[in-house]
């Protein structure tokens, strides 16, 4: 049953919303503690469910997510609840109001059902850099869900909600989605806004849904979309999906494993015999994205990071952040430091404008780009890895973040009993491309 079908459900009486609040709450009771999903619950969602049901019961009007109930990662505000990004830093910090996309989640009549766990401030690829502890994977607790959004696609994968809302910044919707074998959309930069969003790196920063079904993240973007008075980046469009012709497919052999390439082209091929496509094989700029990616997210947190003085919102971040953050603070200290006169961040944006440029021409070539979402399978939980390897599982995500075009990871298989998700790019404002191919897999 898609979250369509379940609305109607909802709306026709045959669940109620409180019945559905329920036995989430059942599940998440039964298993929370062994998979270290949700942070915090929202003690109000009973009430909110009756609430909703009473209308429906009074032939009122009601959402497109009625009685639907979302997990949101702790980076989103949503008014009264506790959101501390997985941080010792802002550990009690509650939320003083929603953020954009919750007002206009709340608007539809979804529940937030509560807040989940992610890799320290958004920083982090694998869910293990949260102070909270790491988050499990659901389909084998001893490999990680993969991050930052980790609690978000962990959530979905354990049927602890309908749907969840994460961030990526290079990738953080994306990678966990693969890893737990669930639908992750990152929209187009400026489909939705960031307001109320605790930013990691504001030119990157990106929420979208996490979901079962590819249905159903169209349906949740279709809510949370749209221009904002309150972020100037975001703008209001009609999504595009162009009659399709020719697929790119990335020579991913110098970064992936062997297997998984194997895996990704094969099922590109398919797809392209199915839906009556050419193929053409496209070069992406992957030898410089980490470089590119990496330098511009240690400048920007820096930046970003500062409100966190110790006076105004919890704690002095520069003594209270995890390993990761202190790393990426120490080095956007350094590489802002006055007497280089700026010049990493500028040959980043250089790099950053080629990368661009690319994926430009690319796109006249090609109407959607076919890729492995990450390059090698799920390590264990606390496996010793070293940073340059923690870092390269963002190969493949971040030039969407750079390039600020939309990407989505889908369910592939599994390779070793570990999931695969298989990555779909496209042209900014195309999500309409990338959500029928998507259906097409
Ligand atoms: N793994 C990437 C990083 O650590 C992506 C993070 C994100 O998208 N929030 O920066």
């Amino acid at each position: 049953m898609n979250l369509k079908q379940k609305v109607k459900q909802i709306k026709e009486g045959k669940l109620s919303a409180v019945e559905n609040v329920m036995q989430f709450g059942e599940k998440i009771k039964k298993d929370n503690k062994k998979l270290n999903i949700f942070l915090h619950l929202n003690e109000n969602s009973i009430n909110e469910a009756k609430e909703i049901d009473s209308r429906i019961k009074n032939n009122k009007k009601t959402g497109k997510l009625a009685g639907l109930c979302v997990a949101i990662k702790s980076n989103i505000c949503v008014k009264h609840l506790t959101i501390n990004c997985a941080s010792k830093v802002l550990e009690d910090f509650t939320a003083p109001y929603d953020a954009t996309v919750i007002q206009k989640l709340k608007a539809e009549d979804a529940i937030v059902i509560g807040m989940v766990n992610m890799d320290e401030f958004a920083c982090g690829g694998s869910g293990e850099t949260s102070a909270f502890g790491p988050t499990k994977n659901p389909e084998n607790l001893e490999l990680i869900p993969g991050g930052s959004s980790s609690g978000s696609a962990a959530a979905v994968a354990a049927d602890f909600c309908d749907f969840a809302l994460g961030s990526d910044t290079g990738g953080s919707i994306r990678n966990p989605a693969s890893h737990c074998g669930v639908v992750g959309l990152k929209p187009t930069y400026g489909a939705v806004s960031r307001y109320g969003l605790l930013d990691m790196t504001m030119s990157f920063d990106q929420i979208g849904p996490l979901t079962k079904t590819t249905e159903d993240a169209e349906l949740v973007l279709s809510v949370i979309k749209g221009q904002d008075n309150f972020d100037s980046t975001t703008q209001e469009v009609n999504f595009k999906g162009k009659p399709r012709k020719v697929l790119g497919l990335v020579d991913t052999a110098d970064f992936a494993t062997p297997e998984i390439t194997k895996l990704v082209t094969e099922k590109a091929k398919e797809l392209a015999e199915n839906q009556n496509l050419k193929i053409k094989t496209v070069k992406l700029p992957l030898d410089i994205s980490l470089e590119t990616y990496y330098i511009m997210v240690y400048t920007e947190f820096f930046s970003a990071t500062r409100k966190y003085d110790g006076r105004r919102f919890g704690k002095l971040i520069d003594q209270f952040g995890g390993p990761e953050v202190q790393r990426r603070i120490i080095g956007g200290s350094e590489i802002t430091k006055a007497e280089f006169e700026g010049k990493y961040y500028r040959e980043a944006l250089k790099a950053r404008n080629l990368v661009v440029k690319e994926f430009e021409k690319i796109f006249k070539e090609v109407d959607a780009i076919i890729l492995p979402t990450v390059p090698k399978l799920a390590h264990k939980i606390g496996e010793e890895i070293t940073i340059k390897e923690l870092y390269a599982y963002d190969v493949f995500t971040v030039l969407a973040n750079l390039a600020q075009t939309p990407g989505i990871s889908i369910p592939l298989g599994k390779i070793d009993n570990k999931n695969i998700g298989i990555q779909i790019l496209a042209d900014k404002w195309n999500e309409k491309q990338i959500f029928e191919l998507a259906k097409n897999i």
